[in-house]
């Protein structure tokens, strides 16, 4: 089971469509747990990975991967070539992942793009690792302007997947 925590407001259409787009891009059913504030101390623009740290964890069962939304800004992240804007944080193999909708104008229209980056977020969550194809949702993120289309895992990234959720629910 997806759990989608909400940090921010948003309209239930959204949120919806996005659980519907992920329990098809998974398998794996989605509900919006609820909504939680952010924690005290930490200010926009957020680090992803302090923020994910410091927000608690609503019960859940072993095999449960929780996903917090927020629509505040996130700090650009460094990589070798310098700064790139950062959508979102999550552990490898870890239970939790934290994906931002700042950037994205209209949630309702640029819900493609949030599912894009929950989907790669939630991706790293089952292990999947970055990927060469451009239109897999575990492309890097920010190598590639988005171009508004449909995101799926390829079948490389999807096998993965479906096996990592298998071993998780057995
Ligand atoms: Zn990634
Ligand atoms: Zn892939």
């Amino acid at each position: 089971m997806i759990r989608l925590v909400t940090l921010d407001a948003y309209d239930p259409k959204v949120i919806d469509r996005l659980c519907k787009v992920l329990y098809t891009a998974f398998g794996v059913g989605c509900e919006h747990a609820g909504d939680m504030s952010l924690p005290a101390g930490q200010h926009e623009p957020f680090d992803a990975q302090e923020l994910l740290k410091a927000l608690p964890s609503p019960r859940a069962y072993a095999d449960d991967k929780i996903l917090y939304l927020t629509s505040r800004k996130l700090k650009p992240r460094s990589v070798i070539s310098g700064e790139v804007p950062c959508s979102g944080f999550a552990n490898q193999n870890g239970p939790r992942a934290l994906v931002s909708s700042a950037g994205v104008k209209d949630p309702e229209a640029g819900l493609k793009q949030i599912a894009r980056h929950a989907m790669h977020q939630l991706g790293h969550t089952w292990e999947l690792h970055h990927c060469l194809d451009p239109r897999c949702a575990m492309y890097p993120p920010w190598t590639l302007p988005y171009d508004g289309g449909d995101t799926f895992f390829d079948t490389f990234c999807r096998d993965k997947s479906e096996q990592r959720i298998r071993l998780a629910k057995s």
